[in-house]
């Protein structure tokens, strides 16, 4: 008789990362689990009924919780008070639930900029709480921060309670992830809220369409600030794939950093120069030309942060070259252009 597959919850299933972990799963044809993936059309989290209600439907063995009220810096600023509230219901609803409906991982996702505002630098897993997040966005970061002070307090209630699990060797493993800049298919390109990558590339495409409509040869690249600030930006689709090794994995309740190297940390001039470079190979006939606007601040120079705890577990992971995912990003984002969200 054929053994049941464990059944995995994905919340935020239709966002950037839960559409990366559902892309992999299709190309992989992973049969070894069943993945559900949920968004708010499925239910809303922070609502602890509906939250509920999910749980109920699907009866899940693992779960990889992503879902989050997330925003750039100004939404942020706007609704510290909403980030923080909606964030810690959501990751109060689904952890407790996790807990409730036996399930054997959990695994969850910081971010690095809920990292201390004064700290040095590489940053790594034993610094989340050693200091205020920046203050633009201390809602959202102190509810992620929540997430790590959960996962220790059921890691101690499994602990204490380990006869009611089976045995130590069966408890519950409650844990979570840090990832870099993540990109990719399916992010926002909104011009007003959206990252950096998908912002420079809807950016870059508005600027070809306005060349074509002039019948120019030139199009103009805007980029905010002195394009010099550095980052460690991570291909939607390595993400998934670490998430999914998390899972299957990663046993430590302590968060694991999920990022590209220190050396492949890239300026946001390079960046726009990948995304300047694609659009310019598509069309051959208009040059694209890279202008830097210094009216708008730079933010943080650098925030580099260490994979080495990634790197012990998985020396030889290949991540995806930037100018190769930013060139599939371009072309899913033509592609998709009439429903990608903007
Ligand atoms: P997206 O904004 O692309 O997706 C957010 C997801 O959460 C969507 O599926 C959304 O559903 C769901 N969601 C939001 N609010 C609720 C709610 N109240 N109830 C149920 N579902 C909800 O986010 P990303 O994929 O970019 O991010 C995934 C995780 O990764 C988040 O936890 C984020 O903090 C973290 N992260 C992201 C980084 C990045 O650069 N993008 C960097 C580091 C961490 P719907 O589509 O229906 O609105």
């Amino acid at each position: 008789m054929a053994t049941e597959q464990p059944i995995v919850l994905v919340t935020g299933g239709s966002g950037l990362v839960g559409q990366a972990i559902r892309t992999i799963i299709e190309q992989e044809s992973n049969a070894k689990y069943q993945f559900i993936f949920v968004s708010t059309k499925d239910g809303d989290l922070s609502n602890p009924d509906e939250a509920r209600q999910i749980f109920e439907k699907y009866r899940p063995n693992y779960v990889i919780h992503l879902a989050a009220m997330v925003g750039g810096l100004f939404r942020n600023l706007k609704y510290n008070l909403e980030f923080l509230r909606t964030n810690l219901a959501i990751n109060d609803n689904v952890l407790s639930l996790a807990k409730e409906f036996r399930v054997r991982k959990c695994v969850s996702c910081l971010s690095t900029c809920i990292f201390p505002d004064k700290t040095t630098y590489p940053i790594d897993e034993t610094m989340v709480h050693l200091g205020p997040p920046h203050h633009s966005n201390f809602g959202y970061s102190y509810a992620k921060r929540m997430i790590d002070v959960l996962n220790h307090a059921y890691s101690d209630h499994f602990k204490n309670n380990s006869n009611d699990y089976g045995g130590s060797d069966k408890l519950p493993i409650f844990t979570s992830i840090i990832p870099t800049n993540v990109f990719g298919p399916y992010d926002n390109f909104n011009l007003e809220d959206s990252h950096v990558i998908p912002g420079l590339i809807y950016k870059a495409y508005n600027a070809i369409q306005d060349a074509k409509l002039k019948n120019s040869n030139t199009a103009k690249l805007l980029v905010f600030g002195s394009g010099r600030p550095r980052r460690q930006f991570i291909y939607s689709l390595d993400l998934a794939r670490l998430i999914l090794w998390t899972m299957e994995n990663y046993n430590e309740i302590e968060p694991i950093i999920l990022s590209v190297d220190e050396n492949d940390e890239i300026s946001i001039g390079e960046a726009a120069q990948m995304v300047a470079d694609t659009f310019q190979r598509s069309y051959p006939d208009i040059r694209m030309e890279i202008q830097y606007d210094t009216n708008y601040s730079d933010g943080q120079f650098k925030k580099t942060a260490s994979n080495a705890k990634l790197r012990q577990y998985l020396p030889e992971f290949h991540f995806t070259p930037m100018s190769d995912g930013i060139r599939d990003t371009v072309r899913w984002f033509i592609t998709n252009y009439d429903v990608a969200r903007k």
